[in-house]
This record gives structure tokens, C-alpha cells and sequence, in this order.
């Protein structure tokens, strides 16, 4: 129902709890977190409220400077941990946090079963996880992933994949994604106030493209992987 993810100067897992919890108003019913540190993804996951999963799990001790956070508004499969995002892909080299809806999801399951993968949840999310692992088993290529992983992708949805060197992309598809752009770091957000506590500085992402980093630099590109051309705006701090 949200996802943020972070890149940045700072350690990244207390910096997502506080955006998840400024975005609560949004509902939710499960929360999770997952970290890049030394080139390796850790995570951590599980239902209830923001402060109830990170008292249980402590989803702020997670190590390290970037990272994806999810609170989930189940529509494909029950309330479980199992089903609380981010969702690892089978390597446990790329983790996802998605919000929307794959409609495709079913099809494109059955072509990732047949090609050995496995699933853990009984979400819609999963299988993007799992597509971006294979899409970037061909393409060694981080860019080429995103662009042919949503062209395979039908439904809407706004997601944050990140790799484990590092790396953070997102696509936006009828769900809402905005940049939070600070001094050396930056925030990938369905909602400015995921961020607003540590920067004003917005770009409003259009619909039908995508954001690929490499440290903390991005670019943006459209569906058809052409650049595009951005605006940074100063969102207004009265909330
Ligand atoms: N369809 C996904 C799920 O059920 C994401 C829901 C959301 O937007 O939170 O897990």
C-alpha cells in the first residue's frame, strides 16, 4: 500500500521505519523492510501495525545504507508473514516491494514454475521478483531488466527492486511513485511524506516510466527506454 525505498549517507533501515509510519494514514496490515549491506540483502517482515512489527522483529537494526520498505494492503493472498513484503527473488540477490496489482501474475508464475523457480507467498508481488532475477540473469544489465521485465507485466503498479550491489530501480504504472532528491541521498516514495522529514525536494514521476541508480546518481526513462526529462519541485513542508 506503500513502498519507499532509500539510498543514502545514512543508515537506511530507521530512516524507512519513520517514512512507513508518516504514511500509516494510508492502511495497511503487514510491514517489512530489507537492507543491502556489503552486497548482501537482509530482511526482515511480518503483519500488524509499524511499531508492532519492529518490536517484534526490529526491522531498525537492519544493516546498512540502502533499502526497500513496504506497508501491505493485502489483494492477493491472506494476512501472513510469508505474504509481507519485500519479496526476495529465488538467488536472494534482488528483493521487491510492490503496491497494486499483477494481473498477469497467474501466467507468468506458471512460466517462471517451469523454469524451476519457486514461490514462498501466495501474493500477485512475488513473481515480480522472481522475473526481474531472470530478466537480469540475461541482461547482467539493471536498466535492460526494468525495461523488459514491465513490458511483460500487466495491471498497475508502482514498485522498488532493489540488487545486491546496491542498486535501486522503480517503475511506476497507475500507482503513485515519487523521488525525494536530498544532498547525497535520495528516496524512492509513494507519497512525499515518506520523505519530507529529510528533504523537499520532489520529482513527481510520470506515468509509465522508470528510475534506475547507480550510487546516487538515477536517471529516469519511459517504457520504451527513452530518457526523460525532469522537474525537481519544492513540496511544501505544511503538513
Ligand atoms: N497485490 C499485492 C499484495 O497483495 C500488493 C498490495 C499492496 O498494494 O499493498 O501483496
Amino acid at each position: 500500500c506503500s513502498i519507499i525505498g532509500y539510498y543514502g549517507k545514512d543508515v537506511a533501515a530507521p530512516i524507512i521505519v519513520k517514512g512507513l509510519k508518516r504514511m500509516e494514514y494510508r492502511g495497511y496490515d503487514s510491514v517489512g523492510v530489507a537492507t543491502e549491506s556489503k552486497n548482501q540483502i537482509e530482511l526482515k517482515k511480518g503483519t500488524g501495525k509499524v511499531h508492532e512489527v519492529n518490536s517484534k522483529v526490529q526491522l531498525e537494526t537492519l544493516p546498512g545504507k540502502v533499502g526497500i520498505g513496504h506497508t501491505r494492503w493485502a489483494t492477493h493472498g491472506k494476512v501472513t508473514d510469508a505474504n509481507a513484503h519485500p519479496h526476495p527473488s529465488n538467488s536472494g540477490k534482488i528483493a521487491i516491494v510492490h503496491n497494486g496489482i499483477i494481473e498477469n501474475f497467474e501466467e507468468l508464475k506458471k512460466q517462471l514454475e517451469d523454469g524451476g523457480y519457486t514461490f514462498k507467498s501466495e501474493t500477485d508481488s512475488e513473481i515480480i521478483a522472481n522475473l526481474l532475477q531472470k530478466n537480469y540473469e540475461q541482461t547482467n544489465n539493471v536498466k535492460e531488466t526494468i525495461l523488459k521485465t514491465v513490458s511483460q507485466l500487466k495491471g498497475h503498479y508502482a514498485f522498488v527492486a532493489m540488487f545486491e550491489n546496491g542498486q535501486l530501480a522503480a517503475a511506476r504504472f497507475h500507482e503513485p511513485l515519487i523521488i525525494g532528491v536530498g544532498k547525497d541521498d535520495f528516496f524512492l516514495s509513494s507519497d512525499v511524506l515518506g520523505f519530507i522529514e529529510f528533504t523537499d525536494n520532489a520529482i513527481y514521476m510520470e506515468n509509465g516510466t522508470f528510475v534506475v541508480s547507480e550510487k546516487n546518481k538515477f536517471q529516469i526513462l519511459d517504457f520504451d527506454g527513452e530518457h526523460v526529462k525532469y522537474e525537481i519541485t519544492k513540496v511544501s513542508k505544511e503538513f
